[in-house]
């Protein structure tokens, strides 16, 4: 998520809106954020200001952050939060794809991959803000929106009203929910999902591995495969679309090909299937040693998985692998899949013709496989 940092003008809590530059009528500007150089007469009535310049005081100016130097990089009609530290988030970036609603913190996974370290915090906050977030999109036309955490389903009741909230006032959009599955293995839980439509609602469950053992040791939860895979099965039952999706790392990279085959087998209504480089960051980060594979080394693997996929009819996509590491008939699955807040190249990759076509690497991970970077010139 996209953070601004500035001066704030008082100890005030969250406020939530609706990012403008232009300026809205009086009557319409409750909802809205000014970013404007200087306070004056034609910032009142706003939630809250961005000011790029100096703030000021008196009681009758909206609570404001001032002194922020990158405040160009808000677009007209993004989403942001402000509070009394001085931090502006960016909650939802106006013309992207890869809007997420955060629901918490917490999961029932402990992943040794995990690049957003699970923690216990209270999701109520991140609920209330999700909530915020939603009314101001409503009446607007919007393309994607993910629900995420952390584990999203264990946000329970909420999960399911906001998921069915973002379906219903947004059927021209793909709402989609990152999970590992778990709460789906129970029947009951997953009955929670009616009066949700599916037609516009895409589960991507991460299933780390076929083999019960491996799965389990990445993720640290004993019989976890097996809930996932359970949980795989009863949403489709359900009716709802479900993307399958797989981290490759020194784990599970030997096994693609077996894993590309049991999807064949026991997954072959999978609407889609996912196979992802590593963002080394976090637990990740942490477990570098463990994880880490070269793209070479992994590139047979991947290129075996990925014929099988396409053999049995399963569409499949590759995440987070720069294309110059890709082997060559993989690359027409690779895609542009990084947040483009944390998207970045070397300084080789302005010399590459395929830098436009091309994911790029983490600006998070700790570590990038520079040494295997080829930029691809004219004529190849
Ligand atoms: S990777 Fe996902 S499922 Fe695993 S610990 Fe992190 S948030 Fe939980
Ligand atoms: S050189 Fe850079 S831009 Fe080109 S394919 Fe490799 S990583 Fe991508």
């Amino acid at each position: 998520m996209m953070t601004l940092h500035g001066k704030a003008s008082g100890a005030f809590s969250s406020i939530t809106g609706e990012v403008t530059f232009t300026g809205r009528p009086f009557h319409s500007r409750g909802r809205a954020v000014l970013v404007t150089d200087r306070l004056g007469l034609s910032s009142l009535g706003y939630r809250g200001c961005i000011v790029s310049g100096g703030g000021r005081a008196g009681s009758c100016f909206p609570h404001h952050v001032c002194d922020v130097e990158d405040a160009s990089h808000l677009h007209e009609g993004d989403i942001v939060s402000m509070d009394g530290s001085g931090r502006i988030r960016v909650l939802w970036e106006e013309g992207s794809s890869q809007n997420c609603l955060f629901l918490t913190e917490r999961c029932n996974c402990r992943c040794v991959m995990c690049p957003q370290p699970p923690a216990r915090s209270d999701s109520q906050p991140f609920l209330r803000q999700a909530e915020e977030v939603l009314n101001l999109l409503r009446g607007k036309k919007i393309s994607d929106c993910c629900l995420t955490g952390g584990e999203p389903t264990l946000a329970g009741e909420d999960f399911f009203r906001l998921l069915r909230r973002a379906a219903l006032e947004h059927p021209e959009a793909l709402i989609s929910v990152l999970t590992n599955g778990r709460l789906f293995s129970d029947k009951a839980f997953v009955r929670h999902l009616a009066g949700t439509p599916s037609r516009n609602v895409l589960f991507c469950v991460s299933l780390q591995s076929e083999l019960d053992a491996l799965h389990d040791e990445i993720t640290g939860v004993k019989g976890s495969c097996v809930q996932t895979q359970q949980g795989i099965y009863h949403l489709a039952a359900h009716g709802f679309a479900v993307e399958i999706r797989t981290v490759i790392s020194r784990y599970n990279y030997r096994y693609l090909p077996a894993f590309a085959e049991h999807i064949g087998n026991y997954f072959p209504f999978c609407a889609h299937c996912a196979l992802m480089g590593l963002e080394l960051h976090g637990h990740a980060e942490e477990n570098a040693r463990k994880l880490e594979v070269s793209p070479p080394e992994y590139a047979p693997y991947l290129k075996e998985a990925v014929r099988i996929l396409e053999r049995r009819g399963v569409p499949v996509s590759v995440y987070n692998v720069p294309l110059c590491m890709c082997p060559e008939e993989v690359r027409p699955r690779a895609c542009r899949s990084i947040s483009s807040w944390k998207n970045v190249y070397l300084p080789a990759c302005s010399f590459c013709i395929q830098k436009e076509h091309c994911c790029g690497f983490f600006s998070t991970s700790a570590s990038l496989p520079e040494e295997f970077l080829k930029p691809f010139t004219e004529g190849e």
